[in-house]
């Protein structure tokens, strides 16, 4: 074929997957989408990734880029597309001095964690795919995880970018300022783009400083409700200091247990509400031991977790005491995925709503969806600390009606609190029926007035995040 000889003049023949060879990037990691690309390209310049989309653009081929292929929205679909893998382009150069790092888009999330750690910095993004996603996915799907409660979305952790644009032009807003009003700040509008818009080959990230010490503990409850006044103490008693403060309801202990080999009880008695809690400081004299021999720092949670016991508002705690109980904590939490994805009937959302509307979600979804599917069963875990729920029904069947009824209540009850229906995953293929039922029209309509100003071709990874978009 006319592009694929095309592809090998620009990248070389080697670095043009095609048959046999593109197999690993024809499926992601749900498992649930499959597809057959075109070719998978390989480019190790951004030059390169301009090259390649020119080419497409002129050959009328869509292209979709591909990063670890960790979406979970099946957002990586590429059948007869050229996928644009960016995994060559991974460098990473740290800047201490002013704690920014400028990467290449490839740049493996934990490659990045490892290169801050070694100037005594943080870049403080963290989920459980962070051995595989690379910055571009992150960007591109503005990526939460677990310590967004802190540090917030991936969008508040970038300072600037390079992007590849449909045309093959490259804007270049590499900026390493924290100000620059000149203009409008039009990196915004590519990350959580999911491809839409243009190809990320480098960015500008925000490092912070590494703490010295983390104070961990797992908390039992028998009411969601005691759950927020907890949060809100620490945030005032360490400075804003939680790093992290996720929900486990006891089916999720059950099913971690039952699902992986070295899931374990949190403790003696079973909790109805399971939260891990982290803080965390920078500060050396929070490490001054009190009377007791206690870390300043694990004192507050301490005496935070002895109050509510003694008011009954917590039933239990058990406080980290060593970095392999803390990683112990953080795995059952880290495994949620596995453990979730791939029933087949299941009907998964990833939704957010205020902090303090959390219990009253939970409780008005469960009769809800019990009534349409009394068989069924619910299933979710969330980032609590930012009002993130990944919920799941596992339905008694794949009916697309039952499903869509399923989805219909939850999605209600979500908007109905003044939420969203799509927190941190993306849209891709998965939600672009909540898109169109949910999104503001008038928010939808300018979206696609800017897709098709940047791609009138809809070359950009079409059939994503824009419902029935028809491109230019
Ligand atoms: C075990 C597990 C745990 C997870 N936990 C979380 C979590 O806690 N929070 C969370 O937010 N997500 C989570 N995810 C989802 C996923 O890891 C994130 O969405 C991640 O940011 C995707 O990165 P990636 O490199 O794998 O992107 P990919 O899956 O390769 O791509 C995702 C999207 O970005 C686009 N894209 C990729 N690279 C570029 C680029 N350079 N330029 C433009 N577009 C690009 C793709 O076309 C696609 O639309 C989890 C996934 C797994 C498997």
């Amino acid at each position: 074929m006319e592009i694929i000889a095309q592809l090998h003049s620009i990248l070389g023949q080697s670095h043009v997957l095609t048959g046999a060879d593109a197999a690993p990037w024809s499926r992601d990691w749900t498992g649930v989408y499959a597809w057959t690309p075109l070719a998978v390209a390989r480019p190790n310049t951004t030059q390169q990734v301009a090259a390649t989309i020119k080419a497409c653009a002129a050959a009328g081929i869509a292209v979709v880029p591909v990063g670890g292929n960790t979406g979970l929205t099946g957002a990586t679909q590429a059948q007869d597309a050229v996928m644009i893998s960016l995994d060559r382009m991974n460098a990473i150069s740290v800047n201490a001095d002013s704690m920014v790092a400028t990467v290449q888009a490839g740049a493996i999330l934990q490659n990045i964690h490892a290169a801050a750690d070694d100037c005594d910095l943080i870049f403080p993004l963290l989920f459980g795919a962070r051995g595989s996603a690379m910055i571009g996915g992150n960007l591109s799907t503005n990526a939460g995880g677990s310590n967004v409660v802190r540090y917030g979305n991936t969008r508040d952790l970038c300072l600037g970018l390079e992007v590849v644009l449909p045309d093959g032009s490259v804007m270049d807003v590499m900026s390493a300022l924290h100000k620059d009003n000149s203009g409008l700040n039009l990196k915004h509008l590519f990350i959580g783009a999911e491809g839409t818009l243009g190809i990320i080959t480098a960015a500008t990230l925000k490092l912070f400083p590494k703490p010295l010490a983390y104070a961990t503990a797992m908390i039992g409850l028998r009411d969601l409700n005691a759950a927020l006044p907890l949060l809100n103490r620490l945030q005032r008693e360490t400075g804003g200091g939680v790093e992290a403060f996720e929900f486990m309801p006891r089916r999720y202990i059950e099913r971690h247990i039952a699902k992986t080999e070295d899931g374990a009880e949190p403790f003696d008695q079973p909790h109805a509400v399971n939260i891990l809690v982290e803080i965390a400081t920078t500060r050396a004299t929070d490490l001054d031991p009190d009377a007791q021999g206690t870390p300043k720092l694990t004192a507050i949670l301490e005496s935070a977790l002895a109050d509510m016991i003694d008011a009954d508002a917590a039933q239990d705690a058990v406080i980290a005491q060593n970095e392999s109980q803390r990683r112990a904590m953080w795995t059952r939490r880290e495994q949620a995925a596995e453990i979730t994805l791939g029933e087949k009937t299941s009907v998964d959302t990833d939704v957010a709503v205020a902090l303090d509307d959390v219990p009253r979600f939970l409780d008005q979804v469960s009769p809800l969806v019990t009534g349409i599917d009394p068989g069924g069963q619910e299933f979710y875990i969330a980032h609590l600390g930012d009002g993130n729920l990944h919920y799941t029904y596992f339905a008694t069947t794949d009916d697309p009606a039952v499903q869509s009824a399923l989805m219909e209540a939850i999605e209600s009850v979500v908007m109905d609190l003044g939420g969203s229906f799509s927190a941190e995953h993306g849209i891709g293929t998965s939600k672009l029926a909540s898109m169109a039922r949910r999104k503001d029209p008038v928010a939808l309509g300018v979206m696609k007035q800017v897709k098709a100003a940047l791609d009138p071709q809809n070359i950009m990874n079409p059939g994503k995040v824009f419902p029935d978009h028809a491109g230019g």
